[in-house]
């Protein structure tokens, strides 16, 4: 088996990714929200140039999958006319800001933070940072909605402020105004890039530069905690509307119009693989779309896997959900085409490695790559006996 290939990148609609299927288009919406009219037309992007799905991402993105590069030009067209294109690559690429998608439409900090964090780094002298390299803006008073949700400059309520904290540090430090966390961060990720935290190959992310030793400047550094993080967000009502996810975060692309019709206040876009339906307090009946908060497929992830991944050794989406009903209570399972990981870069209580076309590494409390209790198991056998996954190793 050889090793799964890192690309360090992610993919985004001016700068797509190739796979087993087709192009990868990563639509990144402004501010994380989506009016009515650029839901429908996102919808019908992809299903006249797509897969008929939209992936949503931990990015709290939307992709569309095996987009032909012939297409591409049409594609780009619907999006510009969306106000869904960045006007360039390298700006698409900087680009990389989660928004808190349960804040109050009076919070008006995260919007007026985004739009000086976008100008900054879009200024000619901000240097390119790395692929996977991201912000993340998290300042409504209390709470933090995106507390386990990864980025490496870190924008975050705190007390009565807000404050810049780096990824891998425990406390940041307060900002006394919006544009001055705005100028902290770019500092920071100034910083990252003259302190060596981008390795030869491009790549770089601020959690290990810190682990490796690099230290913050003085006037990087700051004492203020972060606020506690909120309970995780679940699929059903909640304070600003109703959170609807797909399972594996795979949204029939002639769903999202239609989701948006329900929503007065648009549609806000969570890492969560769901999104938030704004001012909605109920959907009619869908059979393919989740809004119970104790549904089990949400506490399964499984990635594309073969054969749309040229990396999938074996196909995990229906063994998943297959496995999702059977799983015990609590537990996560992580289905994975290969080592690499994918759709849960972190621990799952259960992952099953694809290693062949029809095989699976059995790892408990781990990583994709992490050390097997069992190897070679199918998926017929894992389907007719699930009880092997709670199962002690040998
Ligand atoms: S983890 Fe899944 S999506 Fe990622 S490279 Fe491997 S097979 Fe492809």
């Amino acid at each position: 088996m050889s090793a799964p290939q890192i690309k360090g990148w992610c993919p985004g609609a001016l700068r797509p990714m190739a796979s087993g299927d087709g192009l990868v288009v990563r639509v990144r919406p402004p501010l994380g929200r989506l009016n009515a009219v650029q839901a429908h037309g996102l919808g019908e992007a992809a299903q006249r140039l797509g897969t008929d799905v939209l992936e949503m991402t931990t990015r709290a993105n939307l992709q569309i999958r095996g987009v032909a590069n012939a297409s591409l030009p049409e594609l780009h067209a619907r999006l510009r006319d969306l106000d869904l294109l960045d006007s360039s690559p390298e700006l698409e690429a900087k680009r990389n800001i989660i928004l808190n998608p349960f804040r109050n439409a009076q919070d008006l900090h995260h919007e007026a933070i985004a739009a000086a964090l976008t100008k900054g780094l879009s200024a000619p002298d901000m240097p390119a940072l790395p692929g996977k390299f991201g912000f993340l803006i998290d300042v409504a008073p209390g709470h933090r909605h995106l507390s386990g949700i990864s980025a490496d400059i870190r924008i975050e309520s705190s007390g009565e402020g807000f404050i810049v904290r780096a990824d891998g540090a425990d406390t940041g430090r307060l900002s006394t105004s919006v544009a001055d966390a705005v100028e902290i961060a770019l500092q920071m990720a100034r910083w990252f890039i003259t302190s060596g935290g981008v390795g030869a190959d491009g790549r770089g992310r601020m959690r290990n530069h810190l682990a490796h030793g690099a230290q913050l400047p003085a006037d990087l550094v700051g004492d203020a905690h972060p606020s506690p993080a909120a309970p995780k967000a679940k699929p059903g009502l909640v304070a600003h509307g109703l959170c609807v996810a797909a399972a594996f975060g795979q949204l029939p692309a002639t769903h999202l119009g239609w989701l948006a019709d329900h929503a007065p206040g648009g549609v806000a876009l969570t890492p969560y693989r769901m999104v938030l339906l704004r001012g909605a307090t109920r959907l009619p009946d869908t059979t393919d779309l989740i809004t119970d908060p104790d549904a089990a497929v949400m506490n399964v992830y499984a990635c594309t896997g073969a054969p749309g991944c040229p990396q999938g050794l074996a196909p995990t989406r229906d063994l998943a959900r297959q496995l999702a009903t059977s799983l015990p209570s609590g537990k996560t399972l992580h289905v994975s085409g290969c080592a690499k990981g994918c759709a849960h870069p972190g621990k799952a209580d259960l992952t099953l490695t694809a290693t062949g076309q029809d095989q699976f590494d059995l790892i408990q409390n781990g990583r994709a790559d992490g050390r097997p209790i069992r190897c070679g198991l199918t998926a017929a056998q894992l389907i007719q006996n699930p009880e092997i996954l709670s199962q002690e190793g040998p």
